[in-house]
């Protein structure tokens, strides 16, 4: 039987960070989703989630568990992919804030700033517009953020911070080879809100 593409099936990387949330949000959008700690679990995916959590220790156990390159290639390979936050991080071919020597998976001609927001609005909510997402603004939850610093002609800007002193700062991209990667500094796995997991199914349906 042909495989279902209504019903997609998409990882979560399981190696660190809030990865129960982004199963319960994919799940609820009508895809298939599946923990991934294995170079053998990325085969037959039609769409990955990186979560969020800490980029040097989704790094640091990614090595360990041997899915560095894997999961390079198959994000060269155009691999659908969302990240949020440090999974944001983790897509992005640059990272200025990094420890030293902290490497990413890579995919978004892009450079991220870790931590980017700062003590003073370490963690905070936004509403924010976000383009591709109908029916009212978003309310973003930010932990830690990063944000896009600069990015190249293949990324498209899908949302920006809207007053206070980070006003106009990226904070939602799409790009890739084709469209393929989302990215978000916020975490819409933790407000019940899934138009961003929708819209990330959309992605991945439309390649499937
Ligand atoms: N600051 C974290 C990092 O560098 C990201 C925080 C998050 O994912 N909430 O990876």
């Amino acid at each position: 039987m042909a495989p279902d593409y209504r019903t997609p099936t998409i990882g979560v990387l399981a190696l660190q960070g809030d990865v129960r949330e982004h199963l319960q949000a994919l799940e609820s959008v009508g895809a298939r989703a599946t923990p991934v700690r294995r170079p053998g679990e990325l085969a037959g995916l039609d769409g990955l989630v990186l979560p969020g959590g800490e980029s040097t220790a989704i790094v640091k156990l990614a090595t360990i568990f041997e899915l560095v390159e894997p999961l390079r290639a198959a994000l060269a390979g155009g691999l659908p992919t969302y990240g949020s936050c440090a999974g944001m991080i983790l897509l992005a071919d640059r990272i200025e804030g990094g420890i030293a020597g902290q490497t990413t998976f890579g995919g978004l001609d892009m450079t991220v700033r870790r931590n980017a927001f700062g003590r003073q609005v370490d963690s905070f909510e936004a509403d924010l517009d976000l383009s591709g997402v109908d029916g009212g603004r978003v309310h973003a939850v930010f932990i830690r953020a990063p944000w896009v610093e600069a990015l190249g002609d293949s990324v498209e800007v899908l949302a920006r911070v809207e007053g206070g002193v980070a006003d106009g700062r990226i904070v939602a991209v799409r790009g890739g080879v084709d469209g393929q990667l989302l990215a978000t500094s916020f975490h819409p796995e933790l407000t019940g809100d899934t138009r961003v997991h929708a819209l990330f199914a959309r992605i991945v349906r439309e390649r499937a």
